[in-house]
Order: structure tokens, then C-alpha cells, then sequence
């Protein structure tokens, strides 16, 4: 049996990072969402209602591709007899970056070449996350 794997050990790659961005799902109506409450003697306290948060709030997480390559210290590929929902074939990498043995794991359908690909998927991932996140809050 021969597994093809799409890269191989010290392959140079760009890969996934998260990033969060807080963003405000209902706006504070004591302070208007600025957390803060004006006093009359000027400066201003934190407001007690929402306690400086300005309203609810809830991580949106998104991707963004790392900023330099990294290489391939191990592959792994998972290959079943039968593949089933929950069989599914999968080759994953392991990346000097964030760790061998005990570092992340990379499906190799997040792992890209060219930098302009790994772009191009976070582009489409992070509009499908901003839509998920707008249905399930409102925006
Ligand atoms: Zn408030």
C-alpha cells in the first residue's frame, strides 16, 4: 500500500492561527456602550450596569494565516478499511512552529504553499464564521 500525502517531512508551509475579536451583541442602555459613566464634576467611573464591558459581548473567532512559513516534522496518515461517517481517512502534520509530539496537530486540507492560498481560505472561512455569528446573534 502506498499513502500519498500532499507534503512531505521538511516541507516549508503556511498554516492556520486564531484570532478573536470581541464584539458587542447588545449595547449598555445606562452608558451607551462606552462602559463608562460621566460625572459632573468631570472624569468618570465605570458603569455599574454592565461593570465597563459596555453591553454583552462575544468572541467572533477567525483565522488568519501565519506570518512565516513553518516545516514539516512528522506526518501521520489514518487510513481505514472501510471509511464511514465516523472512519474517515486523515493525514495530519505536525510543524516545527508549534511543536512535534506534543504540538498541534494540522489537517492537511489547513495547510497551504503559497501564502496568497492560505489567505485566499481564511477570507472564505472567516465570511462563513462572520455569518454563522450574525444569524446566531442578530447583528
Ligand atoms: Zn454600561
Amino acid at each position: 500500500m502506498v499513502i500519498e500525502t500532499k507534503f512531505g517531512n521538511e516541507d516549508s508551509v503556511y498554516y492556520l492561527n486564531s484570532k478573536s475579536e470581541l464584539k458587542l451583541i447588545t449595547v449598555c442602555e445606562k452608558c451607551g456602550g462606552s462602559g463608562e459613566l460621566e460625572l459632573l464634576n468631570g472624569g468618570s467611573v465605570q458603569c455599574n450596569r454592565c461593570h465597563g464591558r459596555g453591553g454583552e459581548s462575544r468572541v467572533l473567532w477567525l483565522n488568519e494565516p501565519s506570518k512565516n512559513t513553518s516545516k514539516i516534522g512528522r506526518v501521520g496518515a489514518l487510513i481505514y478499511g472501510k471509511e464511514s461517517k465516523n472512519r474517515k481517512n486523515k493525514i495530519e502534520y505536525m510543524l516545527y512552529a508549534t511543536g512535534i509530539g506534543t504540538g498541534r496537530v494540522h489537517n492537511e486540507s489547513l495547510l497551504f504553499k503559497e501564502l496568497k492560498e492560505c489567505e485566499e481560505y481564511c477570507n472564505i472561512e472567516n465570511a462563513k464564521s462572520l455569518i454563522v455569528f450574525d444569524r446566531e446573534y442578530g447583528l
